[in-house]
Formats: structure tokens, C-alpha cells, sequence
């Protein structure tokens, strides 16, 4: 990374595209995705040499001023004039989507390329939260993705484990993230898990980080590390209660409380700054109680992932707005503040999307908020015991 200023200055636009989405005339490279767990709608693309996911298939995306056009330096990012913001590449479909498995199942329904060198997984593509659309998580279309026969239902360790190991091995892959829908039993997915951990370490070294919900018996958390979890994240998404009934009402069941239990919990056997929690910014929540929320995050060890909601297409939320850039801007600057005075940093993980940050610009602000004196932010109040 160059200095602070350059730094400051690729955060804020990062993070005006990612709010915002971009219009791309059909780029080759690979595609990214659409649907699925997780943020979805978007690719990936690099700008100055780091690589973020990007919204392009959301009709939100469609109304951008950000587009792609072929110019005379390569491919241009652009905003409404046709002066080039910056020089864009467009990372190429990894050579591992060209496999398949020796029963015909293609390697691309079993994992895909994230950002640039992360291999992700959902093994389990169906959720208990899902088919009842009043009590899934509002913006998750977990499912979609089933409909059309891009994926598969359920992936066995053994399939996961033998694309790992191309992935490394022909696309220079860096590390797993492997989450699951939440099937009906008390260990939320952690068995799978675990299972799937342990048969891709057999056989290759790569990082990982597991995701699912808190499981109901902590002997989970060491099991799943000693099956060769390195990373592992629980994912609040919202943090207000009236919003979490309204965004998760099912998932809201288990209380901010039980959430920080399962932190405690889970940062006893995995170590502070291997956990970490997703925020989705822009769904009700205000910036002081991400803010207040992310601050006890990091006392407890928990590294807080903000990230801007992005609208999916099919879902109920698919009309909702992204948050501003200035909201994004302000939460951003207050959580790297806290992270710079603290002892947990992005890059120091194992592996998650932490790590990778690509669907966030708050890594770009941590490394900005680190080269320079900006003082910490003040501690804001909310996300203690009362707000659960
Ligand atoms: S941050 Fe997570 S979901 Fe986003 S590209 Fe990286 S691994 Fe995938």
C-alpha cells in the first residue's frame, strides 16, 4: 500500500462503488455470482492491486454513475464523464471451473473463486429459516441458487476436499470459508463443519475459516478447531433489537446475549481476533450503535466485519436502498479508529472474510487509520446488556 493518503483516498472510493454498484458491459473474467448465502449480485474487480467485490447485478447497480469502459490504459472505471477514475482489471474465471468430479458434478457447483485467491462454500444450501419467508433472514436468498441448478443441496466433505485441493494447486487458492445454512439440530452445522475441515486438511494445507450460528453445546467451538477450523465467524448482522425482529425475525430468537456468550466461548479456543462477526450497515441500525456494537466486539476479541447491505435480487429486500457513502464513511473511520488502538487486525487472521475484506472497504480504512495520528474515536453508547 502506498501512503496514508493514498490510502484514505482508494477506502472512500471503494467504498462509494460498493454502495453504489457499477454498470459492466459484460467483462470477461470471472463473473462473480448471483444469489446464494452471504453478499451475492456482485464480482470481483482490482483496483490499484486490491481486489473488491463489486455490485453489477443488482437493479440497483443498474442506476450507477460508476461504469466500465475499454480505454486507451485498458479497462476504465468511469463516472458519468468519461474521465477514467482508475485503471480496472477484471481477475480471470479460475482454471479449477473447468473440472469436474468423476460422477459429472462440475467443481464450480461445489465451491467458487471469491475476490482473488479465497475458495468459498456453502455446504449446506438450505436453511431452516428459509422456506418460511416471515421468519428467514430478509436479505438471504440461500436458496435461490438451487433453483436454477447451480449449486448443489448438500456437499460432502470428500467433494469439497478434492476441489480444495485443485484450487491450490492451479489457481494458487489461499483459503477456505466454508458456511452453512442452518440445519435443524443443536450443533447449528458445526458437525459438518468440522467433518468437511477435517477432509480437506487430509489433503491440502489451506486456512479456514468455518461460519454458522452459535451451536447450543461450546464443545462444538473445540471441535471444530480441532478438525482443523483455524477462523471462525458467528454473524450478528444487525445489532438494534427492533431491527434484528424486523431483518432476522427467526435467527433474532437467540438474543445480542447469547451471541457475546458464544464470542466468550468461541475466542477461548480459537484466540482473539480469529473470531469475527459480519455488520450489515444500512438496514435500520444507526452508525453510533454499529459503532458502540463493534467497540464491545473488539473488547471480547471479535473482529467486526462492516459491511454495506446490498440489495439481492429476489428477495424481500431487493428494493431496499444501499446506505450512503457518507454512513458508510463514518462507521468505517470510528471501527478503524477502535481496531488501530486495539490488538486485532484484518490481515493478522488465518482466514475468513475478514481477511479477504473484499465485500468491505473498512480493511482499506484500518490500514489508512494506522498510518496516520488520527485520534481514537470517542466510545458511543448501546450494544450493552440493555440493548439486547
Ligand atoms: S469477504 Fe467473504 S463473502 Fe466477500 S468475497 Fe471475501 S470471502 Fe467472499
Amino acid at each position: 500500500m502506498a501512503d496514508s493518503r493514498d490510502a484514505a483516498a482508494l477506502a472512500r472510493l471503494v467504498t462509494d462503488l460498493q454502495v453504489q454498484g457499477l454498470v459492466e458491459p459484460g467483462v470477461p473474467g470471472n463473473k462473480g455470482r448471483r444469489g446464494g448465502a452471504g453478499p451475492s449480485d456482485h464480482r470481483a474487480l482490482t483496483l490499484d492491486g486490491t481486489t473488491v467485490m463489486v455490485p453489477v447485478y443488482s437493479s440497483a447497480a443498474q442506476r450507477s454513475p460508476f461504469r466500465l469502459a475499454a480505454g486507451g490504459a485498458g479497462l476504465e472505471l468511469q463516472r458519468e464523464s468519461a474521465t477514467p477514475l482508475a485503471v480496472v482489471e477484471a481477475p480471470p474465471e479460475p482454471r479449477f471451473y473447468g473440472l469436474h468430479t468423476a460422477d459429472g458434478t462440475p467443481y464450480r457447483s461445489i465451491a467458487l473463486l471469491h475476490s482473488r485467491d479465497v475458495l468459498a462454500t456453502t455446504l449446506l444450501q438450505t436453511c431452516i429459516r428459509f422456506r418460511d419467508r416471515s421468519q428467514s433472514c430478509q436479505f438471504c436468498a440461500i436458496e435461490q441458487s438451487l433453483d436454477d441448478g447451480r449449486t448443489l443441496v448438500r456437499k460432502t466433505p470428500a467433494q469439497v476436499a478434492e476441489v480444495a485441493e485443485a484450487a491450490v494447486r492451479l489457481d494458487g487458492v489461499r483459503q477456505l470459508v466454508m458456511t452453512t445454512g442452518t440445519p435443524n439440530s443443536d450443533d447449528r452445522g458445526a458437525r459438518l463443519l468440522a467433518e468437511t475441515a477435517a477432509a480437506v486438511k487430509a489433503r491440502v494445507n489451506l486456512p479456514i475459516q468455518a461460519q454458522c450460528e452459535p451451536p447450543e453445546d461450546p464443545i462444538w467451538f473445540q471441535r471444530m478447531k480441532d478438525a482443523g477450523v483455524d477462523s471462525l465467524g458467528m454473524h450478528l448482522e444487525v445489532v438494534e433489537p427492533e431491527v434484528r425482529r424486523r431483518i432476522l425475525p427467526g435467527k433474532a430468537e437467540l438474543s445480542l446475549e447469547r451471541y457475546f456468550e458464544a464470542f466468550e466461548q468461541a475466542v477461548a479456543v480459537f484466540g482473539r481476533g480469529e473470531v469475527s462477526t459480519y455488520l450489515l450497515a444500512g438496514l435500520g441500525d444507526s452508525a453510533a450503535a454499529i459503532v458502540a456494537c463493534s467497540e464491545r466486539l473488539i473488547a471480547a476479541g471479535v473482529y467486526p466485519f462492516v459491511v454495506p447491505f446490498v440489495p439481492i435480487s429476489g428477495t424481500p429486500l431487493e428494493h431496499h436502498p444501499a446506505p450512503s457513502a457518507a454512513f458508510m464513511v463514518e462507521i468505517y473511520t470510528a471501527v478503524a479508529q477502535q481496531l488501530a488502538a486495539s490488538d486485532l487486525r484484518a490481515a493478522a487472521m488465518s482466514a475468513g472474510c475478514a481477511k479477504c475484506g473484499a465485500c468491505s472497504a473498512l480493511s482499506l480504512f484500518e490500514q489508512a487509520a494506522a498510518t496516520s495520528d488520527a485520534p481514537s474515536a470517542p466510545p458511543q453508547a448501546g450494544c450493552g446488556p440493555s440493548s439486547s
